[in-house]
């Protein structure tokens, strides 16, 4: 905003009093003081200061405890009442939209029962009038007490010809009443399509869940959403997102219409907070995506520099891809969701344009499979320093625990993903393969730098949740004693640098965010508590007063 003004002033003033007005709208300085200070280095040791100096929208410096402050009295100056000041944090691994969507739309997360869920949206539909389809998410059957896929009969009753879609949380699943069936065309005729599976009863019919790629039997017959609508949702998201602490997100794979959405938005001006958006290689147009090059918006709020593909599904509808078969499914080993052919030629596509590569994958043949493409493209294609990633890499050997700093692959991971599948996953995988699951400890003492994240909306985005996730692998009731699998935690040091320094690296954005080094981004959050100096099992009930983006706050609860 501040540039486009000066740009537009310039057509109208003289050169000396451009120069004026260069002097009044740059160089404001503010001083924040009375604050616990916290930030790693960049060496990722713990810093701690009591006051932090920025101007405009970049630190100038910290103030550690016994320094002088300065008086100049030309500085605004804050009172931070004793709060904590922490560098804005990151969130490697989100979806932008679906979040918003998500408060758009009814919400089933943390239903007990299928009974539950069908209550939740027959009041969301009262609330919310006609609805041409009804759609929601976050339902997730191993919560239930039947522990099973949920059926469109338990909907039928209630919706009629109302259309009703419902995602399952880890959105690798669907949920469809008969009449979204009837619209697609669904009986027990149709084939299960590549990657995708119906699932049915003892007759063959369809029951109503839809797994992975047969979710598109359903989808495709849901209108789209405008690019203004999904402008509208993308705010709602960011302010949320703003408001929880975050000032940069890494937008998990975005279609070629969310990318207009944005750059509708950034025609008002910067986005609440940064964002850095993978394209979807899922998109038709990629090819010409990715010939168009690098995005970095002026502002420095929107980047786009990386592809997202999906290798696999998820461990909760065992749509992970794994080498040998599930442990409470005999015969069945998960799904690739793209032929290795057409994995292999999209990475090496994407490496040529000089675009990152970040690949899903979570069962360990799935994890497999990418590092052997990555092992053989990096070295053909001397794209190393792209930092290639592997998304959520939560299934691992271990001999492919040592490949990802043997060829600088970045594991991206999800900490609330361990507290939250911790009683499902060892079903799935049984006791030898658990031991390469959720595997931090193994990984960084292997080398490897983990960026953190929570792949919202599949989990809270709240990134204190995963920080005490990440240091306690409990559960926010403190189970199990003494942490799930303990010896794969995170120190507090490690978890901060991987929600700030770390995850910032993985977007090429190290030397701007991460850090309150002086020159970099003036991007930081206050917060009611010291969640440094109180117990660890306290971390996830932090809360954050303020947000702020380049210098500029951005956010106020
Ligand atoms: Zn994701």
């Amino acid at each position: 905003m501040r540039l486009k003004s000066l740009k537009h002033l310039s057509f109208l003033l003289s050169a000396s009093a451009l120069a004026g007005a260069i002097n009044f709208a740059n160089a404001q300085t503010t001083l924040i003081s009375d604050i616990q200070g916290y930030s790693v280095n960049e060496d990722h040791e713990m810093l701690q200061f009591r006051a932090l100096q920025f101007t405009d929208g970049k630190v100038d410096r910290v103030y550690s405890a016994g320094e002088a402050l300065p008086e100049d009295p030309e500085m605004i100056r804050i009172d931070g009442n004793g709060r904590t000041l922490l560098p804005g944090l990151v969130d490697a691994h989100g979806h932008v939209l679906s979040y918003g969507l998500s408060l758009l739309r009814v919400d089933l997360t943390g239903t007990e029962s299928e009974e539950e869920a069908v209550a939740r949206i027959r009041e969301f539909r009262e609330q919310n009038g006609n609805l041409e389809w009804i759609q929601g998410r976050g339902w997730n059957q191993v919560l239930w007490t039947s522990n099973e896929f949920p059926s469109a009969s338990s909907l039928d009753e209630f919706f009629g010809d109302t259309p009703v879609w419902l995602s399952r949380v880890d959105g690798h699943a669907g949920w469809a009443n008969s009449a979204a069936m009837d619209l697609a065309g669904v009986n027990a005729a149709t084939l299960d399509p590549d990657g995708g599976q119906i699932i049915r009863d003892a007759e063959g019919r369809p029951t109503g869940t839809f797994v992975d790629n047969a979710m598109d039997l359903i989808t495709a017959n849901i209108p789209r959403l405008s690019v203004e609508e999904q402008a509208f949702a993308l705010r709602r998201s960011m302010e949320s997102l703003a408001a929880q602490g975050l000032t940069s997100v890494h937008d998990a794979g975005i279609s070629s219409s969310t990318l207009q959405a944005y750059q509708l938005l950034l025609e008002e001006g910067p986005l609440p907070i940064r964002v850095n958006a993978m394209l979807g290689a899922g998109d038709p147009q990629l090819a010409e995506l990715l010939a168009a090059g690098h995005i970095a918006s002026e502002d420095g709020t929107f980047t786009v520099n990386s592809i997202k593909i999906s290798a696999d599904g998820a461990l909760g509808s065992r749509g992970a891809a794994l080498i040998e078969d599930y442990s409470d499914l005999p015969g069945h080993r998960g799904l690739l969701l793209l032929e290795p052919e057409r994995l292999h030629e999209v990475m090496k596509m994407a490496m040529e344009a000089n675009f990152q590569v970040n690949i899903h994958a979570i069962g360990d043949n799935a994890n497999k499979i990418v590092l052997d493409n990555f092992s053989v493209l990096i070295p053909q294609t001397g794209t190393r320093d792209l930092r290639h990633r592997i998304e959520h890499a939560q299934i691992l050997r271990y001999e492919d625990i040592l490949r990802f700093s043997e060829l600088g692959v970045i594991p991206s991971m999800q900490a609330t993903h361990a507290t939250s599948d911790k009683n499902m996953a060892q079903d799935r995988i049984g006791e030898i393969r658990i031991q390469g699951a959720y595997a931090w400890r193994k990984l960084i003492d292997a080398g490897a730098i983990i960026a953190n994240g929570s792949d919202f909306p599949v989990e809270s985005p709240n990134p204190f949740y995963g920080l005490h996730a990440a240091i306690t692998r409990q559960d926010h009731d403190n189970m199990p004693e003494g942490g799930w699998f303990p010896e794969e935690k995170m120190t507090p040091t490690e978890a901060f640098a991987s929600f700030t320094l770390d995850a910032a690296y993985a977007g090429h954005q190290e030397d701007e965010l991460g850090t309150l080094t002086p020159g970099k981004a003036a991007d930081f959050i206050l917060v009611d508590q010291d969640i440094f100096a109180e117990s660890p099992t306290e971390i996830w009930r932090a809360t954050v007063s303020e947000t702020w983006v380049n210098g500029a706050q951005v956010s106020s609860n």
